[in-house]
């Protein structure tokens, strides 16, 4: 990323800006504040949000000036703990391709859908934006050794990110994680364990085992900077929109991070006055049936979300039985108008395959939860005909292998098919 000095706001000494335009971190529970200029976690268990000098942003940056800048989620830098600060960890967080459906549409019955896809950057999930944005930051803070537990993706984007800025790397995941994580963690040379338990069983190892022992905790939502990264994916949205958001977006949510991050963008690009339009997207929180804590949430009206008892989904992401975001997640679900539904488990295949099929988008079980609820969506009314819908694939169906083999057809090399018969 190249230095502009020119991009710096007027009065303020370089020394002062190791996190670019952020003025503190808040309380999303109180609004208490804490410097961001040190390590910090979150506030009575809770998360922290990272904010921002935006009038120093607006008087920084243009639309018309980002438009100039490589194609990365780093275009955004005054809207990122880094300023103009060209040090950063990364491998290559390119702008990810906002795909239009039309055959996918067409069987669902919509107008307009896109899919945001999200398989094809490092380690093939959205995770990686999280993890350079927080990997960046750790180290910039002095932090060397970096623990997570995780359901899988988010412990392969710590592992590599952690290999690529020369710092140690921790992963406690469930022992019956995709088998594709279990083993690119190791290859990326993270101290790997797996547990025989849930994703909570592994945060509790961390927080009890790990952070004592002197491992910083990288959970999503204990410290500040993931969300940060995963907002540049509301970021990008809108921009690839020029700067009119979509009517309805339909996200897979696990611990929550990429939807309130989202909803964060959105607000702060609204704050800057760079939006066309005064319209939200209606958020549309998609879960399994294997594991919906914030549906049953949604649906009961409640700030908080009980933990979901006995958890399963093929969908790694979304099993998670308990959020620590979780009332951060229902307030920005309401504020948008939007809801939360879940998928049926059984199906997840099925729409994996729809989706795949038919447009040729690596689509990972997650994702198709959500095409599952939008299928149910605009079945019932609830998202009409002519929205402007986009569903986000957080991650690619490589990602899956056992959850896709098939019996396949054994050609017999002597005595070849007939292909030009029915097949
Ligand atoms: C982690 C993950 C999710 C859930 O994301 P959150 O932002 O934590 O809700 C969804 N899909 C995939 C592929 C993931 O890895």
């Amino acid at each position: 990323m190249p230095r502009a000095a020119r991009l710096r706001p007027v009065g303020v000494p370089d020394e002062t800006r190791v996190t670019g335009f952020v003025t503190h971190l808040e309380s999303a529970l109180d609004g208490t504040h804490y410097p961001a200029e040190t390590i910090q976690t979150t506030h009575r268990d809770r998360p922290l949000w990272v904010r921002y000098d935006l009038p120093a942003v607006g008087r920084s940056v243009t639309r018309e000036m980002l438009a100039e800048r490589a194609p990365t989620m780093w275009r955004y830098r005054e809207l990122l703990p880094v300023g103009d600060d060209p040090d950063v960890v990364s491998l290559g967080e390119t702008m990810t391709p906002l795909l239009e459906c039309p055959r996918l549409a067409g069987k669902l019955g919509l107008d307009h859908l896109w899919i945001k896809d999200e398989s094809g950057l490092p380690t093939g999930s959205f995770k990686a934006r999280g993890m350079a944005m927080a990997v960046t930051m750790a180290r910039r803070l002095g932090l060397r050794r970096l623990a997570v537990p995780t359901a899988g993706n988010a412990g392969a984007a710590l592992a590599a990110y952690a290999a690529r800025a020369g710092l140690d790397c921790l992963v406690v995941m469930p022992k019956d994680t995709p088998m594709v994580n279990r083993y690119e963690t190791v290859l990326f040379g993270a101290a790997t364990f797996l547990v025989d338990g849930l994703i909570s069983d592994c945060g509790r190892i961390v927080r009890e085992g790990a952070v004592p022992a002197g491992w910083f905790d990288m959970s999503t939502l204990k410290e500040p900077y993931r969300l940060e990264g995963k907002k540049t994916m509301g970021l990008e949205l809108a921009e690839q929109m020029n700067w009119r958001l979509p009517d309805v977006v339909l996200y897979p949510t696990g611990g929550g991070t990429g939807l309130i991050g989202m909803c964060k963008a959105f607000d702060e690009l609204a704050t800057l006055g760079w939006l066309e339009t005064d319209t939200r997207p209606r958020m549309f929180c998609c879960q399994s049936s294997g594991c919906a804590p914030l549906v049953e949430a949604f649906a009961k009206g409640a700030d908080y979300a009980e933990p979901a008892r006995d958890p399963h989904t093929i969908a790694a992401g979304l099993r998670v039985p308990g959020a620590v975001g979780d009332f951060m997640i229902l307030q920005a679900i309401r504020e948008s108008g939007g809801c939360a539904m879940e998928a049926d488990e059984d199906r997840l295949i099925e729409w994996m395959r729809l989706a795949s099929r038919t447009e040729g988008i690596s689509l990972c079980p997650e994702a198709a939860a959500c095409v599952g609820v939008l299928q149910q969506a605009v079945a019932e009314g609830i998202v009409e005909r002519d929205r402007r819908v986009v569903l986000f694939n957080t991650g690619a169906a490589q990602k899956y292998v056992e959850a896709l083999e098939v019996d396949i057809p054994l050609v017999d090399a002597r005595h070849p098919i007939d292909f030009a018969g029915p097949v």
